[in-house]
């Protein structure tokens, strides 16, 4: 029987999934997207002229108007590719409905810059009851590196001592200042303690205190910065005998010049204060003064680098692996529309969501992505234009 396949969120993650969806019709049938506000959904649809989709208006802050979408089309799976701050209330109306899920970022309250699986984890024993999957961040970080790791743990190694997760964006979109996803988020992450883990143990630095430079293949060297990140926290669970692991992002100096300016003068502030009479929270106001992430597209050159360095031990003997995947955001923007951020995040939705409609990756509960045989997905990555490379530094 035909599948439905509902997208809920129509910014530029949700332009890659449906155009990627569409692509692969004879798994996901229907597309229903569906978001905040409906202009966008249209937009993408009128991209696909020819292809089976449906549009609508959501407001997935509200658990009973998801559930009566899902009811409504009878979704097989819904993707999430909203807000984190709608991970509960979507999650919660797969529960009601029975309905696989997925997401590629876990949840965060929009009122505490805080972000963790605790919430999504606990509902395991619903989603097993009900008969459902949940698949958590099914996007590049998290998701492909997730995958990465456990790739090569099940390829390279015995036991995985140290994982470097490495983002590069190298991207230039000509702004001064821009975010390439949603500015609230972006902003919230980058501003934060960074922190990583080691020996059982999670350690906290000042934000953007720990540098080192890092020569990506086919970008160059690039300041990258050590970040808290949320695959850290699933993958300390699932890969074994783990003992270090951080996460690296590059930053050129004119953004962290701004971001830190922005800062210092609490434009980063997601609490309300009072403007003219009226209350105003300053990173919205922020949000509404910066380019719209899914503008950048068309404008921006370069190449992103995202990938995992391991370190550990097969039969024996000492063993490092580099395992990265390039993207082109021009190249991106020709096929869809979208950037290579939005690109390289879509994707991997998609593909998560295929491996669950086609019973490839099965379970009931909700799991992080590393938990499932990763080779399915690696080759998956190669047909559906993110191809990786491995290295044996
Ligand atoms: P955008 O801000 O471009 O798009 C978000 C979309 O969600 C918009 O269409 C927005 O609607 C919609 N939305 C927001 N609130 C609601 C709501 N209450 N009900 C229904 N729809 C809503 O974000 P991106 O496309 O850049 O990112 C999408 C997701 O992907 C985010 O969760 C982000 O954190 C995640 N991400 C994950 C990455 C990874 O590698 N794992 C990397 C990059 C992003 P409207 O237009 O009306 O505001």
């Amino acid at each position: 029987m035909q599948k439905t396949t509902l997208i809920i969120g129509a910014g530029g993650v949700g332009r890659v999934v449906v155009h990627k969806c569409v692509l692969n019709e004879d798994v996901f049938g229907k597309i229903v997207l569906a978001s905040r506000s409906i202009g966008r959904c249209e937009e993408i649809k009128s991209e696909l002229p020819d292809a089976n989709i449906e549009t609508r208006t959501v407001d997935a802050d509200k658990t009973e108007e998801v559930v009566e979408l899902i009811n409504e089309i009878n979704a097989d799976i819904v993707i999430n590719v909203a807000l984190p701050y709608q991970d509960l209330t979507i999650m919660d109306a797969c529960i009601a409905t029975k309905t696989h899920y997925l997401d590629t970022a876990n949840y965060e309250h929009p009122d505490e810059a805080k972000f963790e699986y605790k919430l999504q984890w606990q509902r395991d024993s619903a989603f097993k009851e009900a008969g459902i999957m949940g698949l958590l961040g099914s996007g590049f970080d998290p998701g492909v590196t997730n995958v990465f790791c456990a790739y090569v743990q099940k390829h390279y190694f015995d036991e995985i001592h140290t994982i470097d997760i490495l983002d590069c964006n190298a991207g230039d979109h000509g702004y001064a200042f821009a975010t390439n996803f949603n500015p609230e988020i972006n902003l919230r992450e980058v501003s934060a303690n960074g922190r990583y883990w080691e020996n059982g143990e999670w350690i906290t630095t000042e934000p953007m205190e720990i540098k080192m430079l890092w020569d990506y293949p086919e970008v160059g060297v690039k300041d990258s910065y050590l970040l808290y990140h949320e695959e850290m926290e699933s993958l300390v669970k699932h890969i074994k005998g783990l003992k270090r692991i951080r996460f690296f992002m590059t930053f050129g100096e004119s953004y962290l010049t701004h971001m830190k300016c922005l800062q210092n003068v609490g434009m980063l502030g997601i609490k309300p204060v009072m403007h003219q009479g009226k209350e105003i929270v300053p990173m919205e106001f922020l949000k509404t003064l910066l380019p719209d992430p899914a503008s950048l597209g068309e404008r921006t050159k370069g190449k992103t680098n995202i990938g995992i360095v391991a370190e550990g031990i097969k039969n024996g003997e000492k063993k490092k692996i580099y395992i990265y995947q390039v993207s082109d955001h021009e190249e991106c923007y020709k096929e869809v529309n979208s950037q290579a951020v939005s690109y390289t995040t879509g994707v991997p939705a998609m593909i998560g969501a295929k491996l669950i409609l086609e019973g490839k990756w099965q379970g009931n509960g909700v799991f992080n992505i590393e938990e499932f045989d990763p080779d399915i997905f690696m080759d998956e990555l190669n047909r559906q234009g993110l191809p990786w490379q491995i290295k044996e530094l």
